[in-house]
């Protein structure tokens, strides 16, 4: 696998793509911002534009790094007519699960393998190759897409059938944003009893409460009040809006996913589209 075609470049997508450059993949890219694809061709000697059919029929993998499961659909509409039967398309969004195992049926009537691949890890781990990378599934595919990916990430694990990636990527956002909610919530109570805000961080951490946001992101991007981890709020809402979902449609009940996914939503709306998933530190203190 030597030619990939890499669209989405946005927070995470453009280091992504970096770093499958830097390790010697020829690549051909897409943005729909027109500025943002234009920088990273100028930045990324050799790169193309990933327009018309010729230059798509080339490639031997396309890799979407989009928003959602609206966008990889949209995205990939216009370029899997042209692609070879046998190519390999990773999805490394953190898509919709049940739309990933849709859409890598209608895939394989062209002849064309989809695997999942979302990451963990955010744009520092992007940056250094370092994300944590969980694959759902062909098992051959996958075997076939290992250097790519170890040009990416450094903890790769195939976790099972199609869609499988994404599933357990929600679930592991949930998760997070469930920490990073009682964090915040610690800290402002901490703060009204009298103790200091980088106090209840650092007593968590060296106690039983301590998990990625009093280690990550509660110094860094919440008590610093910079509140630019490069992970949106929005995109967090829909992730754990995707676990809060996941739940109920095999039967298992939620409650707790749901009473986050309320407050990420509610605090996206009140905050704009902008806001950094972070920024729940600041919707949960009092007035
Ligand atoms: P982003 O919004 O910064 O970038 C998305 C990019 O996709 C933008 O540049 C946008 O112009 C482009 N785009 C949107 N629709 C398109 C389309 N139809 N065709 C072509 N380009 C299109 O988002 P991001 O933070 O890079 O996240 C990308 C994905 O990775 C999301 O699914 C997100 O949930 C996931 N993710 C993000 C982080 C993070 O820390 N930012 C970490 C892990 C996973």
């Amino acid at each position: 696998m030597q030619h990939i075609g890499f669209i989405g470049l946005g927070m995470m997508g453009r280091p992504m793509a970096h770093r499958l450059h830097q390790a010697g993949f020829g690549l051909a890219v897409h943005d729909a911002n027109p500025q943002t694809e234009a920088a990273f061709l100028n930045d990324h000697p050799g790169t193309v534009a990933a327009v018309g059919a010729e230059t798509c029929a080339e490639r031997d993998a396309i890799v979407t790094m989009l928003p959602n499961s609206d966008a990889v659909e949209e995205a990939l509409s216009r370029v899997t007519p042209h692609l070879q039967p046998g190519t390999v398309v990773i999805d490394m969004s953190s898509s919709d699960p049940n739309r990933t195992r849709q859409l890598a049926g209608r895939l394989a009537e062209r002849e064309i393998v989809l695997i999942d691949a979302p990451v963990s890890g955010g744009v520092k781990k992007a940056a250094a190759g370092t994300l944590a990378i969980m694959v759902g599934g062909n098992a051959a595919a996958h075997e076939r897409s290992r250097k790519l990916l170890e040009a990416m990430g450094s903890n790769i694990t195939h976790v099972g059938p199609s869609g499988a990636g994404h599933a357990l990527k929600a679930l592991n956002n949930y998760v997070s944003l469930a920490g990073l909610i009682a964090t915040a919530e610690a800290v402002h109570v901490g703060q009204a009893f009298g103790i200091a805000p980088a106090t209840v961080v650092d007593v968590i951490n060296a106690s039983t409460g301590r998990n990625n946001t009093t280690e990550n992101k509660a110094h860094q991007y919440m008590l610093s009040r910079t509140f630019d981890s490069g992970f949106s709020l929005a995109l967090a809402a829909k992730d754990v809006g995707i676990a809060a979902a996941l739940g109920p449609s095999l039967g298992q009940p939620m409650v707790l996913a749901q009473l986050v996914q309320q407050m990420a939503s509610d605090a996206s709306s009140r905050l704009g589209p902008n806001a950094d998933h972070t920024e729940l530190f600041r919707y949960l203190e009092k007035d």
